[in-house]
């Protein structure tokens, strides 16, 4: 296979730096493109020797120049807490993030891979969802920054296509966990687990009832290149997560019984336009991509708290 020189923008974040270990392992050539916001050199520290690996500290709401065979589009703060802090600077990212790559990839010719989101989806009126489903989201509340940049950043990347042909490829993410999610980012299944294994309280916001299906983090990185090597003319967008379904109540029952910690369940308020409820439909990526996810939520959950516990 001849060597690929892959673009990963967001390559110090969770799902970033997976990425880039896999595509080193598959023999490509990696730039890391990331301002750092919230990744981590650690993250990346271990490949910082390697030839076929550089990083590049660069803000992708400026333009990038450097010649690559692919780009994945990764860099955004994913987690509420975090895209909350500077929302503004969230749309930012994601859209001028998005028409950087774009114009990038039309001058090199490279194919664009997108990660998008279920957040598309918004607060679902339809359950599970279909990639047709076209979403209910609050254009003005505290998660619209995020929301409607990655719903912008679609249509870029499908007006990129249409107009200059650009290949591309988007990739709707379902809430995915695993080592190398940051101690202090905000998103459930670290919080529970960090939280279990300090012995402090675990927050539950509202009342627990809320759905999420939760994909593990290999699962996810293999879905994901499976994408960007996907048949010439398939563009997505494509949901990749793990069906399974669980209440946030039952995600923070099972962290108590896998960590056997006394910490207490206690509830907090519900923030504002916090989804009812997510699962997506997978037989697009079945079907296109020969793929599912195989790793379930107590074995992933198993390998995530082993990590927690090194650098607790
Ligand atoms: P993360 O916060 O760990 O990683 C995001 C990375 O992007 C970080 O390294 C950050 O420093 C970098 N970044 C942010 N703004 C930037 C900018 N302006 N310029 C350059 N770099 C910037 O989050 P993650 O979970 O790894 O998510 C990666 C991508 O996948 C995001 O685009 C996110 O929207 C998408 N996604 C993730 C999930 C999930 O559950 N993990 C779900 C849906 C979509
Ligand atoms: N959540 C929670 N306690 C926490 C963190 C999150 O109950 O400490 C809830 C949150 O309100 C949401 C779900 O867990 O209903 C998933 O939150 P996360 O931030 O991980 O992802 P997202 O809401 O973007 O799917």
């Amino acid at each position: 296979m001849k060597r690929k020189r892959a673009l990963v923008t967001g390559g110090a974040g969770f799902l970033g730096s997976h990425l880039c270990d896999r595509l080193l392992q598959d023999g490509n050539d990696v730039i890391c493109v990331d301002n750092l916001f919230t990744g981590s050199k650690d993250n990346i520290r271990h490949l910082l020797g390697n030839p076929y690996f550089e990083f590049i500290r660069h803000d992708v709401t400026q333009p990038i120049f450097v010649e690559c065979d692919q780009i994945y589009n990764l860099a955004c703060p994913a987690s509420p807490k975090w895209y909350q802090k500077d929302p503004i600077f969230t749309f930012k990212t994601s859209v001028w993030g998005a028409m950087n790559c774009l114009g990038l990839a039309k001058r090199t010719g490279a194919r664009v891979l997108q990660a998008s989101t279920s957040e598309i989806y918004g607060d679902p009126e339809v359950h599970p969802q279909p990639e047709e489903y076209r979403g209910c989201v609050n254009t003005i509340g505290i998660r619209s920054c995020y929301d409607e940049g990655k719903r912008a950043a679609e249509t870029l990347f499908f007006d990129y296509h249409r107009k200059h042909n650009v290949d591309i490829k988007v990739m709707r993410i379902f809430n995915t966990y695993g080592p190398k999610m940051d101690i202090g980012d905000g998103r459930v299944v670290s919080n529970f687990i960090v939280q279990a294994l300090r012995g402090e309280d675990i927050t539950i916001y509202g009342d627990g009832s809320q759905t999420r299906s939760f994909c593990y983090v290999d699962d996810l990185i293999e879905g994901m290149v499976r994408l960007m090597n996907s048949r010439d003319g398939f563009t997505g967008p494509v949901n990749i997560g793990n069906p399974g379904e669980f209440t946030i109540k039952e995600l923070a029952e099972i962290v108590i019984d896998l960590t056997g910690t006394k910490s207490k369940i206690i509830y907090e308020e519900l923030p504002s336009d916090d989804p009812m409820q997510r699962k997506p439909i997978i037989d697009l990526a079945k079907k296109e991509l020969d793929w599912e996810p195989h790793i379930m939520l107590r074995e992933g959950l198993e390998k995530t708290i082993r990590y927690f516990e090194t650098v607790l």
